[in-house]
């Protein structure tokens, strides 16, 4: 492989990956139209000619297909993203997620580009008390509480996926992303890392919601990004599904703690209803911990980073971009 397409290559897990395959010396074509992602996202590869950024829309058809025709390999990102966006805007979530993945998948057939497709934990939906894995059922909510629009629209993307595998020997590989996080992520579409290490910053305080004995694995991008780039090249993954995240379980609770205790021993710790949360239409997972076996079985995934390291990374990037650069040397 020479040449990638990524689309929503300026989002925060894109844009790792855009660095890593241009440090591997590979040509990178980049769509986005930066609705969550950001061109300063890729400052670091930005006048290297290797880097081709185009803003644009998926569904831009004639750009789309020429662009597939000259990767030799997609990964395909580009979706709505954040609980609170996705609550906040469905139209937007379903539009993008669903219509944006069969443009490329349909192109990609044409000829016969393999192709990484990013899901997500959400697809399990809800309920259940120990760990994910990819053959479990999917249980959502009522299509009155729009959190299970986003999960529901990933379904939908695999299933189609999985279709054009199955009827047109498309080579696809299904990602189901749970949390990630790292450099780069911002907390303004929800997703808690960045919002409690921005809130200690802050001088607090750090808003847990709910009772905060939810539980979640949080993975760091770079170990997410070795997966992606392994799973692209590996021939058994083809056609299947794999949960992609960290193990490590940690409740609301202790994150906010150790959020604490690594940035501002001062903050406060608050407790903040659901209600007063989100937007009504919400409704919260309690227990996200993913079976990793078939990950680590196929291409052998180890991440390097525990949750500590984690944080002190999200906090030294984003007390530089506070302004306070070095001050946790
Ligand atoms: N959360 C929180 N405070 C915040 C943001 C999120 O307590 O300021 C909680 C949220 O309700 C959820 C967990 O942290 O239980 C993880 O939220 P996130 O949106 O990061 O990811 P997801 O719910 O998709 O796992």
């Amino acid at each position: 492989m020479r040449r990638a397409l990524i689309t929503g290559g300026a989002g925060f897990i894109g844009s790792h990956l855009v660095e890593s395959l241009i440090a591997e010396g590979l040509e990178v074509y980049v769509l986005d139209d930066l609705s969550t992602g950001a061109v300063r996202n890729l400052d670091e590869v930005r006048s290297d000619p290797r880097l081709h950024l185009h803003l644009d829309d998926i569904d831009n058809g004639p750009l789309l297909t020429e662009l597939v025709d000259r990767a030799d390999v997609v990964f395909h990102l580009a979706a709505a993203v954040g609980v609170k966006l996705i609550v906040e805007d469905p139209v937007r979530t379903i539009e993008t997620n669903i219509h944006g993945t069969e443009m490329i998948l349909s192109r990609c057939a044409r000829k016969r580009k393999k192709i990484l497709l990013a899901s997500t934990s959400e697809v399990y939906g809800k309920g259940q008390d120990s760990s994910f894995s990819e053959e479990d059922d999917l249980v959502f909510g009522a299509t009155t509480k729009s959190r299970w629009s986003y999960g529901c629209s990933k379904a939908i993307d695999e299933f189609l996926g999985l279709a054009y595998w199955n009827e047109h020997g498309l080579p696809v590989v299904i990602a189901r992303f749970f949390n990630t996080v790292g450099p780069r992520q911002v907390g303004q579409y929800g997703m808690v890392v960045p919002r409690f290490v921005q809130q200690a910053l802050d001088g607090g305080p750090i808003t847990v919601y709910g009772d905060g004995e939810q539980v979640r694995c949080f993975a760091h991008v770079s170990d997410i990004v070795w997966a992606m780039r392994s799973l692209m090249n590996c021939g058994e993954a083809v056609g299947q599904i794999f949960n992609v995240g960290s193990d490590q379980p940690v409740t609301i609770n202790q994150l906010a703690e150790k959020v604490r205790e690594l940035v501002n021993p001062d903050v406060e710790v608050v407790h903040i209803p659901y209600a007063e949360a989100y937007a009504e239409g919400f409704e919260d997972i309690r227990y996200r911990v993913p079976d990793v076996g078939k990950l680590r079985r196929v291409i052998g995934f180890e991440p390097k980073y525990d949750l500590e390291h984690i944080l002190a990374d999200v906090r030294d990037y984003l007390a530089t971009e506070s302004g306070l650069a070095g001050a946790f040397d």
